[in-house]
């Protein structure tokens, strides 16, 4: 009894916190969720105090300066139980799915930057991100949307002469540039390990640089990346409006390429594309190979899920593998999830064959998402119906409370029933990110407090979904 009353406890907590992952990557966006709140973990819940573990020391601390009170304020609201978030550090037992295959940094070295000398691989991979074992070439599969990105990089990886500098991939999220990064990196490690190999992302990179500044260990910070052979620097938009960051970042360049020393950057536009970069810097960050990664078609998707499946070790009927490539077009790593949940689902119920029948009934809710598309147009119609005002006034400046509040509750929709980013949300409304932000969090508010306001979200949910 006392056994289940624990398990069942410890269901629901990890579906609070599944729910609460939904919300944070609606509002921090996929790429944020994936770097610093995927990897964290629920461990208990004592006397109102929820512990969650972080893989690394670096990990806990930007998750405590950037997002433990978000996830408490919401979180208190869930489970009012909830009075105070620990976080720990705890590096995931043997049994994950994915092996990293370096060791967890030290705190220190982390924190410091100071013991980092520059011939030594090992500090060297401290001082950056793990790389993911399962990101290699060999497990790249190439199609005609990303086979210009796969041979730039294979190119970068082989040769000991620097032949583009720097490589420059782009494209959408989850379409396989930090994939093709890793395997750059592990490709060199292990051909050459002599090579001074950083892989870091844009974020941790602004993080060291502004955690240097505040421990005055610039000259620390400056020689740590300026003695690697190769430097990788992941998502480079995250520097946009960075100032300080993007003048350390471009001196760092320079001095790199001067040397002769190879740099491999990716973002998820073009260089000219991206907002809130220097100029001289587009211009450096253009000067070498830039390579996109195209959305991917058809063969590429079934291609992925017929490798995936081998690896699973799982036998994926052909009809299967037609039906989700058909179906699930945003990005691979959708593809990678879906599969993965069907895999789960016939290893649990041991044995259970995959047909198309049950891929349907383990993936209704995001099939159902899929086929409904509700579109950010259809609900701008529809709350503005319901309030009596024209969808014009909607997307209008005026503040008017009749207006106003109207124009939360459609954002709020926008961000439910829709895969829409925060900006794309905002676009539409004529206002930014931030905006749409406050509007979610406002319309949750009054959810809770006010009757009327949880009535008429039911209601506009119940007529958008027909
Ligand atoms: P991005 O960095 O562009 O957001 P990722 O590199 O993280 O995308 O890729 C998302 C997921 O899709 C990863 O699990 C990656 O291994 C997988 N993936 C992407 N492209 C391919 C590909 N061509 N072949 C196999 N797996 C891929
Ligand atoms: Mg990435």
């Amino acid at each position: 009894m006392a056994e289940e009353a624990i398990y069942n406890n410890e269901i629901s907590i990890n579906d609070q916190w599944e729910e609460i992952c939904k919300q944070l990557k609606m509002e921090f966006g996929e790429t944020a969720f994936d770097s610093w709140l995927k990897p964290l973990s629920v461990d208990s819940l004592h006397n109102g105090v929820m512990s969650l573990c972080a893989p690394t020391a670096f990990m806990k601390n930007w998750v405590i300066t950037h997002y433990s009170d978000r996830i408490h304020r919401i979180w208190e609201r869930k489970n009012p139980e909830i009075k105070e978030l620990q976080f720990i550090v705890q590096t995931p037992g043997d049994g994950s799915l994915i092996k990293h295959i370096r060791k967890t940094p030290t705190p220190q070295s982390l924190y410091t930057l100071t013991n980092y000398t520059a011939n030594s691989c090992n500090e060297a991979d401290s001082s950056a991100a793990r790389l993911n074992a399962a990101y290699t070439f060999e497990n790249f599969v190439v199609g005609k949307t990303n086979e210009f990105a796969y041979a730039a990089a294979r190119r970068v990886a082989e040769s000991r002469n620097i032949s583009f500098n720097p490589l420059f991939l782009y494209s959408g999220v989850g379409l396989g540039k930090t994939h093709l990064l890793h395997a750059i990196a592990q490709h060199i490690k292990k051909t050459d390990p002599n090579r001074t190999v950083v892989y870091i992302s844009a974020e941790q990179f602004l993080y060291k640089f502004v955690n240097a500044l505040r421990y005055k260990d610039t000259d620390a910070f400056k020689e740590q990346f300026r003695s690697v052979d190769v430097l990788m620097i992941d998502d480079v938009q995250f520097l946009a409006n960075k100032n300080k960051t993007q003048d350390e970042f471009f001196y760092t360049f320079n001095s790199l390429i001067e040397s002769g020393k190879q740099i491999i950057l990716s973002a998820d536009k073009s260089p000219n594309d991206l907002d809130g970069i220097e100029n001289r810097l587009k211009s450096r960050l253009n000067s070498g190979l830039v390579a996109d990664i195209m959305p991917t078609d058809f063969e590429l998707r079934f291609g992925i899920l017929q490798k995936k499946a081998e690896q699973l070790g799982i036998t994926l009927p052909e009809n299967v593998a037609e039906f989700l490539a058909q179906k699930i077009t945003s990005n691979i790593r959708e593809l990678e999830g879906s599969l993965k949940r069907i895999a789960a689902h016939s290893l649990l119920l041991s044995g259970h064959e995959i047909t198309l029948d049950m891929t349907q009934d383990v993936l209704k809710d995001m099939l159902r998402s899929i086929d409904r598309k509700t579109t950010i147009d259809e609900i701008q119609k529809k709350v503005a119906e319901y309030f009596n005002i024209s969808v014009k006034e909607m997307q209008s400046s005026r503040r008017a409370r009749n207006v106003a509040r109207p124009r939360q509750i459609a954002m709020y929709l926008a961000k439910q029933l829709t895969s829409r980013s925060l900006p794309e949300i905002g676009r539409k409304f004529d206002r930014d990110h931030t905006t749409v932000m406050h509007a979610v969090r406002k319309v949750e508010e009054l959810i809770i407090e006010d009757s009327s306001m949880s009535e008429s979200i039911e209601a506009l949910k119940h007529a958008l979904d027909n």
